[in-house]
């Protein structure tokens, strides 16, 4: 997702849609899932609608916070799949129509009772001052689920996962979904750019994946504007830094995932006119994927 090029039309139809939509099918849309036995999804087919109560509050940095909605019930699920978004709305003051933002969760998609957001504030950013401003107990609207690329669990022996910043969520969303399905033997690799050392987020989260599949999962940060005192990498992600630590194409059946600001995005993806980093690695285009 090159952060500021969002897909605003599919956002503004879905929108449209989800409020229109929402109200006369959400209760058909949860029925759609009533097996017995079966946790109910919150996210089916089509618009959810749903009211969730912000259950708890983690500041991350300086401008990141982790939002947690409590599910309707204790053993429902989001039911989203690798890899999807939310659609939030919210109704500023004295406005009629209302802000309509995606969000990716990084909780467990099929974690029980609850939806985690992590949510950077951009101090002038209509969506992302509303949800810092909730406090526990404070309701937020979620009108659909958005998906993304359809992930094929084994259909390449590795992936590369590269984030920029706010773009972890996805990036993350697809590692923890390969990596807690048990089918799933895919090799991943992120590579994360960050801009300062308290921007690495989901650290605990990697370093624990990284003990645990060690032979299969692999993290490197890189830090553009670093403490004096880092162990990490520093600089940006560069065509030395992916061609250091990530599996070429040239080594086997691969796919690679951006996701950034746009300039990065540009960088390594390129345009119809210019090869990106990537291209110029050996990847086809259809082993570049956006989000
Ligand atoms: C599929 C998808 C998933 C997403 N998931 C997440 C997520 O998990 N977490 C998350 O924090 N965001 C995520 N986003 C981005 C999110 O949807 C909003 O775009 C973001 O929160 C800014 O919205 P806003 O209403 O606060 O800002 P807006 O009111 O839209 O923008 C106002 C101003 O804020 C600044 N601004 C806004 N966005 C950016 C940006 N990306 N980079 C630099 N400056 C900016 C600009 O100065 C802009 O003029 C996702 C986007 C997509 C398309």
């Amino acid at each position: 997702m090159a952060l500021s090029l969002r897909p605003r039309a599919i956002v503004a139809s879905l929108t449209a849609g989800s409020i229109g939509a929402g109200l006369l099918f959400s209760r058909l849309g949860r029925d759609v899932d009533a097996d017995a036995n079966a946790p109910k999804k919150v996210f089916s087919r089509g618009p959810a609608f749903v009211s969730l109560p912000l259950e708890s509050v983690e500041q991350l940095n300086h401008d990141t916070k982790r939002l947690r909605f409590s599910l309707p019930n204790s053993t429902d699920v989001s039911g989203l799949s690798l890899t999807s978004a939310v659609l939030t709305l919210s109704w500023p003051q004295g406005q009629w129509t209302p802000v309509a933002r995606p969000y990716t969760p990084v909780s467990r998609l099929d974690e029980p009772g609850v939806l985690d957001l992590m949510v950077k504030h951009y101090p002038d950013g209509k969506q992302s001052t509303h949800l810092h401003s909730l406090k526990p107990g404070d309701k937020l609207i979620f009108a659909a689920a958005i998906g993304g690329h359809q992930w094929v669990p084994n259909s390449v022996h590795h992936v590369t996962l590269i984030a920029g910043g706010a773009g972890i969520t996805p990036i993350f969303q697809l590692a923890q979904g390969i990596l807690s399905n048990p089918d799933d033997k895919t090799a991943v690799t992120i590579v994360y750019g960050v801009n300062t050392n308290e921007d690495c987020h989901l650290t605990k989260e990697f370093e624990k994946y990284e003990k645990e599949f060690r032979d299969r999962f692999k993290v490197v940060y890189t830090v553009s504007r670093p403490d004096a005192k880092t162990t990490l990498r520093k600089g940006r992600v560069t065509k030395e830094l992916l061609e250091e630590v990530a599996p070429l194409p040239s080594n086997g059946e691969t796919k690679v995932f951006v996701c950034g600001p746009p300039e990065m995005e540009a960088n390594l993806v390129g345009s119809r006119k210019e090869q990106g980093i990537l291209e110029q690695l050996g990847y086809r285009k259809d082993q570049i994927h956006t989000f």
